[in-house]
């Protein structure tokens, strides 16, 4: 790992410059990061930054961090590897499409950021959704998206230029906005992108959740690419900043094949190496189980 540059950042939500309150030190150890560290689902690692919490609007945020160059590299290296459990998560966060579409002035034009390989952009499609479309920084993820999904997703760090202002009635983006250098810069980006009377839905961890609450520092929430934790609090006050109204937060129940249970849950490395190969062999490591894994639908319209 080449040196790191690091630089100091305010809230990123409401900018308050208090820092009074430390959440965590921090605790890394950067030469044990593997590529897989940055994907987006892998073996937690507990390691994060020193992350800081804002009394005025609820965020934990690491501070200070890498800067942003170091950071885009490392998504562009990210490995991809649970196309699986990235479509157990799509069918999950598809159950609040029916009531957002009961809001929504019609189903034409929607975008998933951080699409991954496009599996709720299969979602969007079955559901009735049409001219849909994705963004994902990584390539791995792209090449693992199905031949007919594959075309709908740009190559890219989401960027609210590289889209036609006010077309859009849904843009979603899951399990992205903790990673997410500037958040309320994507929050804002995306409401420009969206017509009247279109939503802004958002999957993130809650921190707040029991299942965090009862993990505290050994909760995969706490992790290294993670640049902010999110409560229902601070969720909301960044699409109210960013100009969304009637934001709604609910807690979201995943439903998860057991061996995927497993790498999520917090034993040692080892044993989850052993174990997980052994419960896809007997079949029972496909069984369904409903994980209250301290997720929440975040929901917002343009008004
Ligand atoms: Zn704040």
């Amino acid at each position: 790992m080449k040196k790191q540059k690091w630089v100091k950042r305010a809230c990123p939500i409401c900018s308050s410059k208090v820092q009074t309150k430390v959440f965590a030190e921090a605790n890394y150890d950067f030469d044990k990061l593997d590529s897989y560290a940055f994907a987006s689902r892998k073996i937690p690692e507990t390691m994060h930054y020193r992350l800081i919490l804002c009394p005025n609007c609820d965020l934990v945020y690491a501070n200070p961090l890498p800067d942003l160059k170091n950071l885009a590299e490392h998504y562009h290296e990210a490995a991809f590897d649970s196309s699986e459990e990235a479509h157990c998560a799509a069918r999950t966060y598809a159950g609040p499409l029916k009531a957002i579409s009961r809001n929504i002035p019609d189903m034409k034009g929607a975008l998933d950021i951080g699409t991954g390989d496009g599996a709720f952009l299969e979602e969007l499609l079955e559901y009735g959704f049409s001219n849909v479309k994705g963004v994902e920084p990584s390539t791995a993820p792209i090449k693992a998206a199905l031949p007919n999904i594959r075309p709908l997703i740009q190559k890219g760090l989401f960027e609210a230029k590289r889209f036609k202002k006010n077309s859009l009635s849904l843009v979603s983006c899951f399990q992205t906005f903790e990673h997410l250098y500037e958040p309320l810069i994507i929050c804002k980006g995306a409401y420009s992108l969206l017509k009247k009377g279109g939503a802004f839905y958002i999957v993130s961890h809650n921190r707040s959740s029991l299942v965090n609450r009862l993990l505290g520092k050994k909760s995969p929430i706490m992790d290294i690419e993670h640049l902010q934790l999110f409560s229902p609090k601070s969720a909301k006050a960044m699409m109210i900043k960013a100009g969304f109204k009637d934001v709604t937060v609910r807690s979201l129940v995943n439903v998860y094949p057991l061996h995927y249970c497993v790498k999520l849950f917090p034993i040692p490395k080892k044993l989850k190496l052993i174990l997980i190969p052994v419960l896809k062999t007997i079949k029972l490591g496909y069984l369904p189980i409903p994980m209250p894994v301290g997720n929440m639908a975040v929901v917002g319209y343009k008004k």
